[in-house]
């Protein structure tokens, strides 16, 4: 029995890992070959919490291309929560993944619990440091989100990214 189902949206821009971190997390996979994500996809996987109910997430994947952006806004109805993503690695899509939440935002016409990442997290001690690792953790404190360095490839904190923004929802801490 299902006590509730959540739409959670995964979002940002290309190449960032979205699709990998859902995979990561769903099926617990990962691979480096790069498949781009064409229109809209989404998985489901149930999860218990803390209080014992069985909550089912629906997570929508969304390729990163601008020609996309006319699916946007079914993409966005009905959404309880939204994980936003940037790459550790590719500076620019820090600044980027701001666009997609006021973007987000502009669109809903309202707030949602919001989950930022800072993924690739494995290739930072092989590059260096790319940001002010401190930044995305003042941003999100400043603006409420929470937020969180993940890796696809190794799996770290990938599963408390997808319980985190499950608590705010239900929480309604936003
Ligand atoms: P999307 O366009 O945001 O959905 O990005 P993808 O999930 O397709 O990932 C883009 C590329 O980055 C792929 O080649 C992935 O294998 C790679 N990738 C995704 N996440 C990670 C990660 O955490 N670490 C590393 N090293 N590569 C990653
Ligand atoms: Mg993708």
């Amino acid at each position: 029995m299902t006590d509730y189902t959540f739409k959670i949206l995964v979002i940002g821009p290309a190449a960032v890992g979205k699709s990998s971190l859902i995979r990561r997390f769903v099926d617990n996979e990962f691979s480096f070959q790069y498949k781009f994500t064409i229109g809209v996809d989404f998985m489901t996987k149930n999860i218990v919490n803390n209080l014992n109910k069985n909550i089912r997430l629906t997570i929508w994947d969304i390729g990163g291309q601008d020609r996309f952006k006319i699916l946007l806004r079914s993409f966005y109805d009905g959404a309880h929560g939204a994980i936003v993503v940037f790459d550790l690695s590719r500076p620019f899509t820090y600044s980027k993944m701001k666009d997609w939440i006021s973007n987000m935002y502009k669109i809903m016409q309202k707030r949602i619990p919001i989950v930022i990442l800072g993924n690739k997290l494995d290739l930072v001690s092989e590059i260096g440091e790319t940001i002010d690792r401190n930044d995305p953790y003042k941003y999100a404190e400043k603006e409420r989100y929470f937020y969180l360095e993940t890796s696809a490839k190794t799996g770290e904190n990938v599963d408390i990214a997808f319980t985190e923004i499950t608590h705010r929802i239900l929480d309604k801490n936003y």
